[in-house]
């Protein structure tokens, strides 16, 4: 076979996710597609990898993705003739301290949200489960019949069998050196000398997919990490077991293990807490069904953990120490999505060692996305488009993702945050924000206060009432009865300027953007679908010039959507993000409290009204909305003069406020939140935001949603009884014994000293209708149910 001149589509990367990939755009009905693999098929990561495949996953999405995966990797057989070893053992998840137990009872309460049984279990029968195990210090355990494991090479054999058949072509020993882009756009692969004219390039390339995206100037932000597992020689005790017998996966997340039986004897795999990257600089350019060296003496703290639990390793002959590299992520989750650099360029990887369980349904939903030009199920998490081109910073990656392996098997806290590749991205009143006493999380590269009690009032990290709670309670109260500084500086800005703006932003935007200057809009993006890509305030500055302050995580998308949306409007968009500072000041004296910074005027604003003020010895623009929705303000401040500004704030009396404390106001108000209760797939309708949009506009989105039937299902609010309760994210929620929905932001909430909640729910709408206020829900928190009232209004106005 020679290679093409040209292709519909190019694969670069034959490891399981390149297959999949392949596998599905086939499926999908794609013609024209070429696989091309460096080396030979699997001979990446994908060999080598232990194989095992866990149901429940921490969200929605990922869950619904590898169930696909199980599904598909249990029929491929039938379809290929390839067996890809799936093999239903079940699983095991050991607690030995209360924590690590609410945490597996919180994921057993999370799966039961997507229809997954699992079972709460004592140390007796986690023994009677896994014979071989020591359970002295056992305290609980969940066994989660479902799970499973495969044989990863057959998995992409398979895939890539059931590809060929539908006409993919797949050439081998065939290394992509470099990508070509014409006007911007992806259009050609090169092979050393030879060039494969194509406007449609996937990066499946696993750990080498940063520099092959690099060759065309695009963001893949992930890197290597090197993964051991041991292999030890038959062991009688699992011999023992019977001939085709085997032990469900067990999981010790507090001794940082996995382990399960493998060829009559034991594979014991760890997520070390203190792991080791790997450049692929030092990887050899031939690295092909290669392992890294074996090291000991990084693995021995493991092996005790290992030989405590499993005492018959003791006697155990080890076959090897297995080393091998896999890619991670920044935030522990993969990445797919089309370039927001290169249109023409997808990309699927940084699987954080969970490719194998993935791929089926990764590949698919990849399949779909480059077929439809946008994912076509709820992707978010997983969307490239959430890293910035700064995320992709090299000295970044080095330092942080040998923590997203260390930390793979932590509990996750509320209130957890990662150490390294701290303070990239800091907010010009960084320095007043310290001195003010915040402590700090890093989100998205961003330095964001959360509180003000400092790292006393911080640790330790708890699932139950955890210390900052007193504090924040003081900034809450700053917030409503005083004049409260919440630095939201991390908002993306982005300037719309030209002789189109208007009629370009009326197509972005749901709402009329043919706004007064001076005045402000609130709105969403949609996209075709009709989902929120993204919500906004877009202010007007002049006949031709707009500004939109958009979520901290979303200027990437935004800007790419604008990108996608311009045509031939005549407009120039540009990202000012890092020229300003973004102070909101809330509560009743924030008024007083501004009019005290200078002896200029303060200009009297009507509500989404702005105009120009000087604050000290700094001159902006104050907007007079709110994100917590009390009374205040926006101070919209040059960068370079924003300390100047809270200098002189702090001079005037007011106090400051984090994150905690506006989001518990923020759901008190009934403010949906990007990535919570908004989400690609949730229309304005089902978001009770409906109201906001401008039918009639020609809106991306509107056709769908004026053909759109009622919402089926509704965000509303929720107060519960008991204030012992303390959800989180995503527990799901019980009417009349059935699960209707799950939670999309939780916190406590200061006004009533219980939990407050919003969440999606599909059921009882008609009766929610009807009743400001309906009780007789409950929601499950680590397999605990608590009573809670529900209603289609804010929980400030209804409860
Ligand atoms: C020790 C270990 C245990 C693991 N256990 C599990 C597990 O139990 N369950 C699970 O789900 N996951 C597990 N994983 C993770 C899993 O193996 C990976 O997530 C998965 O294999 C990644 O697949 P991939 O196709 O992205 O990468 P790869 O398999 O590495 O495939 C990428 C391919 O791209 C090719 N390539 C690179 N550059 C080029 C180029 N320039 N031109 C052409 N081709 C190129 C490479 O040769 C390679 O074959 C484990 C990983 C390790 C290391």
């Amino acid at each position: 076979m020679t290679l093409p001149s040209s292709a519909r589509t190019v694969i670069i990367g034959g490891g399981v996710i390149g297959c999949s990939i392949a596998y599905h755009l086939a499926r999908e009905g794609r013609k024209d597609i070429v696989v091309l693999e460096r080396s030979k098929l699997t001979s990446g990561t994908t060999w080598h990898a232990a194989g095992l495949v866990r149901r429940l996953r921490p969200s929605a999405t990922l869950t619904k993705l590898i169930n696909y995966s199980i599904d598909l990797y249990g029929e491929l057989e039938v379809e290929t003739g390839q067996a890809t070893g799936w093999t239903q053992t079940g699983s095991l998840t050991l607690a030995t301290n209360e924590d690590r137990l609410t945490n597996i009872k919180r994921q057993v309460s999370l799966g039961r949200a997507f229809g997954l049984e699992a079972e709460v279990v004592d140390a007796a029968r986690a023994k009677e489960l896994w014979p071989l195990i020591e359970v002295d210090d056992v305290i609980g355990a969940v066994w989660s019949p479902a799970d499973g494991r495969v044989n990863p090479s057959d998995v992409a054999l398979a895939l890539s069998k059931g590809a060929r058949a539908r006409g993919v072509k797949i050439f081998e020993d065939t290394r992509v050196t470099g990508l070509q882009k014409k006007n911007g756009r992806i259009s050609g692969v090169e092979i050393g000398e030879h060039v494969i004219e194509t406007d449609e390039v996937v990066i499946a390339s696993g750990l080498w997919s940063r520099e092959v995206a690099e060759m065309a100037g695009a963001h893949m932000p992930l890197y290597a990490c090197e993964h051991f597992y041991i292999l030890t020689k038959p062991l009688a005790e699992v011999q023992a077991l019977g001939k085709g017998a085997h032990l469900p996966t067990l999981n010790d997340q507090d001794a940082y293990l996995y382990a399960r039986d493998d060829v009559e004897g034991l594979l014991v795999g760890s997520f070390e807490p203190h792991a080791k990257g790997i450049s692929t600089k030092d990887l050899p350019a031939d690295f092909s069904f290669d392992l890294l060296d074996e090291d000991w003496d990084h693995f021995m703290p493991m092996m005790e953990n290992a030989l405590r639990r499993i005492p018959a390793l003791e006697t155990a002959e080890v076959r090897m120490l297995l080393n091998g590299p896999e890619s991670f992520t920044l935030d522990s989750q993969f990445m797919m999505g089309e370039s927001p650099e290169v249109p023409g360029l997808f990309l699927l990887g940084g699987m954080n060692s969970t490719g194998i369980a993935l791929a089926g349904g990764a590949g698919k939903a990849m399949a779909e996305w480059i077929i439809a030009g946008e994912p076509t199920m709820e992707l978010n998490e997983a969307d490239i488009r959430r890293f910035s081109p700064e995320m992709n910073v090299l000295g970044a990656l080095e330092a942080r993702i040998p923590e997203v392996l260390g930390r793979h098997y932590d509990n996750p806290y509320p209130g957890r945050s990662m150490d390294t590749a701290r303070g990239q991205r800091r907010s010009p009143i960084h320095t007043g924000l310290v001195a003010a006493g915040a402590r700090f999380e890093g989100r998205g590269g961003w330095e964001r206060a959360v509180h003000f009690g400092g790292e006393a009032a911080h640790l330790p990290l708890t699932f139950d009432v955890p210390k900052w709670r007193e504090h924040v309670a003081k900034e809450v109260e700053a917030c409503r009865f005083g004049a409260a500084i919440l630095d939201q500086s991390a908002f993306g800005k982005i300037k719309v300027q030209g002789p189109d703006a208007c009629a370009f932003l009326n197509r972005l935007c749901a709402a009329e953007m043919d706004i007064k200057e001076g005045r402000i809009a609130y709105t969403q993006i949609l996209n075709t679908r009709g989902g929120v890509e993204s919500d906004l305030t877009v202010q007007r500055h002049g006949p031709e010039t707009y500004l939109m302050i958009v979520g901290a995580g979303e200027v990437v998308r935004d800007m790419k959507r604008m990108r996608e949306t311009k045509g031939d409007f005549r407009v120039e968009v540009t990202d000012v993000t890092s020229g300003y500072a973004v102070i909101g000041l809330a509560g009743a004296k924030a008024r007083d409290v501004l009019q005290a910074t200078s002896n200029a005027p303060l200009p009297d604003l009507k509500r989404f009204g702005f105009a120009p003020v000087e604050v000290g010895l700094a001159r902006g623009w104050a907007g007079r909305l709110s994100f917590t929705g009390e009374e205040g303000y926006e101070l919209y401040i040059p960068s370079d003069m924003a300390m100047a500004a809270h200098e002189a704030l702090v001079a005037a009396g007011a106090t400051h406020v984090g994150l905690y404390a506006s989001g518990s106001l923020r759901i008190e108000s009934g403010f949906r939140a990007i990535g919570h209760e908004l989400t690609p797939g949730t229309s304005p309708q089902e978001a009770g935001l409906g109201a906001f949009c401008a039918f009639g506009t020609g809106f991306v989105g509107e056709e769908a949603l004026a053909a759109a039937d009622q919402p089926k299902r509704q965000i509303v609010s929720l107060l519960f009884d008991d204030p012992d309760a303390l959800p989180i994210h995503d527990e799901p929620i019980y009417f009349s014994g059935k699960v209707v929905g799950q939670i999309t932001s939780a916190a406590w909430s200061y006004r009533f000293d219980r939990s407050v909640a919003l969440a999606m729910i599909d059921a009882p709408l008609d009766q929610l209708a009807q009743q400001d206020v309906v009780p007789g829900f409950e929601v499950e928190i680590a397999c605990t149910r608590f009573t809670a009232k529900c209603s289609l209004k804010s929980a400030k106005e209804a409860f």
